[in-house]
């Protein structure tokens, strides 16, 4: 590619409201142009390395056997209301209706479109294994669309979903994707770690993520350097002896709230707005024995919508409608209530960050205590260092003592069991002609989100690094004055021709620029391997070759660059 007839638009400065060095760098180089919130333009530069990532994920999925498929956009509610997602999935899920009033999502994922489709399609075990898989636009409407593309409301994502006879096949299936995942972030010279994850409502006991290693990943990684234990911090709070769940750290204070009867008492109560800060959260007064409760709620649910009656079907088990109910829960006798507070963080700005666990008792002696957790019940906190699970606690595996280090999530392996075949009624005949639910498995990968993990990851005070498998040019000639002198134009012409002919992604930089703005661009957008052609070093017949990871330059003869670099 010629410069002069591509689109290089780089930016001195990043925008104000870009928060971590990946964004401000794609921004930069020129790679996304934001358009709204969480929605970005793929610039031509940027839409070569996504290229760069669908390539490597397509080649990968395929090699493992897993069939290329595009379900739509755009898909009707009825399908979502058939596993019930349309009503368990809250705000993140984008509904809207057509000319006729008729309700349609747009995809999060795809799980009841392709249960769909393989319902129709695959009727006996003799079809059996098949995996289908598509990379595709999501919508997703997050509740804190940031960091550019990482945690972008439109994004791209490679969604696969394998489909077996038994449960001992569908877990082949998985570690087949689990090895494919391993290829595809190998390839990208990532440096990333497999954890285990919670399978949540799905219940089954597989689920991995892939996490890029990054001080400013969202989530945080538990590992044990000692041995092959590594979790992410849900499970491994989930799973984490009763001791350590007791001591949530040292921030966390209790808080009783006398006389609080109703949301808007204890918004006072707090100095804050709760229903800004913590949705979560619903207080019902009892006229009778005039006790507050403290509801913590699952999901994104508005305020008016779990309250009165319809609050103890939205949010189980965590809800309870009235202090009698929390009584049962807990075995406590209705005497012994007293106070009913919460324990969490209060920050500086007043703004309550946790609320971690409903305590309901009559004094310090008598508490009850039932655990949420964060991410899943309520918002994930602000701040990372409320945590159950602590560096240095016992690995679960007793070979050594616990890490804990930042990530990105960019893949996620879900053995899925029964659960939407069932749902859906998906079935196939069977050798004995009975028939059979469908065992699934889902996996997805962040194809966007991969770009800025992989920066974060890559880049030094000057921009980005490239690998070679995702650059958007793996190799730039900067040619100096090449208006001027015929002889550096000629020689920079013979290398791209011949860079050309070895089917390398090049990029001439043919601009009317200073050379200092072409240096300075190249290392922005991060191509890692550059050649500099002067009339100076020509004169000798050499040029100059430089590693975008290196310091110093390597001058070689003209005709010995191609073979140098490859
Ligand atoms: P997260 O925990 O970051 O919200 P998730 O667990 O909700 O992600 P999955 O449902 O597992 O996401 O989707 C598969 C993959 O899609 C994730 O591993 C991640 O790489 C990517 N992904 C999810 N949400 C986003 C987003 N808002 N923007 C970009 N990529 C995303
Ligand atoms: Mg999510
Ligand atoms: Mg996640
Ligand atoms: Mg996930």
């Amino acid at each position: 590619m010629r410069a002069s007839q591509f689109f290089i638009s780089t930016l001195k400065e990043a925008p104000a409201d870009a928060d971590i060095v990946s964004q401000k760098l794609m921004l930069r180089a020129g790679m996304i142009r934001k358009v709204g919130a969480g929605i970005y333009s793929w610039m031509p530069m940027g839409l070569r390395a996504l290229r760069k990532v669908e390539a490597i994920v397509r080649e990968e999925m395929n090699r493992a056997g897993a069939i290329e498929i595009s379900m739509p956009v755009v898909q009707p509610a009825a399908l979502w209301q058939e596993t019930g997602r349309w009503d368990k999935m809250g705000e993140e899920l984008l509904r809207f209706k057509d000319r006729h009033d008729r309700d349609f999502v747009i995809q999060p994922t795809s799980e009841e479109v392709v249960t769909d489709i393989v319902r129709g399609e695959l009727k006996s075990y003799r079809q059996l294994p098949k995996n289908f898989y598509q990379i595709q636009t999501k919508f997703r409407d997050e509740r804190r669309p940031r960091f550019g593309v990482m945690r972008g409301r439109e994004f791209t994502m490679k969604d696969a979903y394998s489909f077996d006879r038994s449960a001992e096949d569908a877990l082949k299936s998985y570690d087949n994707m689990f090895a494919a995942y391993q290829r595809v972030f190998d390839r990208m010279g990532l440096t990333y770690r497999a954890v285990a994850a919670d399978t949540g409502a799905i219940g089954g006991d597989r689920s991995h993520e892939f996490q890029v290693i990054a001080d400013t990943g969202e989530d945080a990684i538990v590992y044990c350097p000692d041995s092959d234990y590594a979790a992410n911090i849900e499970l491994a709070e989930a799973l984490a002896p009763e001791s350590a769940r007791q001591a949530p750290g040292a921030e966390m204070q209790k808080v009783s709230t006398p006389g609080v009867k109703t949301i808007d008492e204890l918004v006072a109560f707090l100095s804050c707005d709760i229903k800004e800060t913590v949705k979560a959260v619903v207080v019902e007064g009892d006229a009778e024995d005039k006790l507050p409760v403290l509801l913590l709620v699952r999901g994104d649910h508005e305020l008016n919508e779990i309250k009165g009656e319809k609050l103890a079907g939205v949010a189980k088990p965590l809800t309870f409608a009235a202090p009698e109910s929390i009584v049962a829960a807990f075995g406590a006798q209705p005497g012994s209530l007293g106070p009913v507070g919460f324990k969490g963080k209060i920050y500086a700005d007043r703004s309550v960050a946790v609320m971690a666990d409903m305590v309901v008792g009559g004094n310090e002696d008598d508490v009850h205590l039932t655990g949420v957790n964060f991410g899943r019940d309520l918002p994930e906190p602000e701040v990372a260092d409320i945590r159950n699970v602590l560096e240095g606690d016992a690995s679960p595996d007793g070979k050594g003592v616990l890490a804990i280090q930042r990530g990105i999530e960019v893949g996620h392996v879900f053995y899925l069991g029964t659960k939407y075949s069932k749902e859906m009624g998906a079935t196939f005949l069977d050798m004995d002609g009975k028939p059979k639910h469908f065992e699934m498995g889902c996996y997805g990968i962040g194809v966007s989100r991969i770009l800025g993990a992989a920066i974060e990851q890559n880049h030094d005070e000057r921009g980005i690094i490239w690998t070679d498998a995702l650059a958007p040019f793996t190799v730039v000639i900067v040619p100096m004055g090449m208006k001027r002198s015929e002889a550096v134009a000629d020689a920079a012409e013979a290398l791209y021709q011949g860079l050309l002919a070895k089917g390398v992604d090049v990029l001439l930089d043919d601009r009317d620029e200073r050379p200092g703005v072409l240096l300075a661009d190249s290392e922005l957008i991060g191509i890692p391997h550059r050649v500099v052609i002067g009339d100076r070093s020509l004169k000798e017949g050499k040029v100059e070759y430089q590693h975008r990871r290196d310091a110093d330059k390597t001058e070689l003869a003209a005709a010995d660059v191609l073979d140098f670099m490859f």
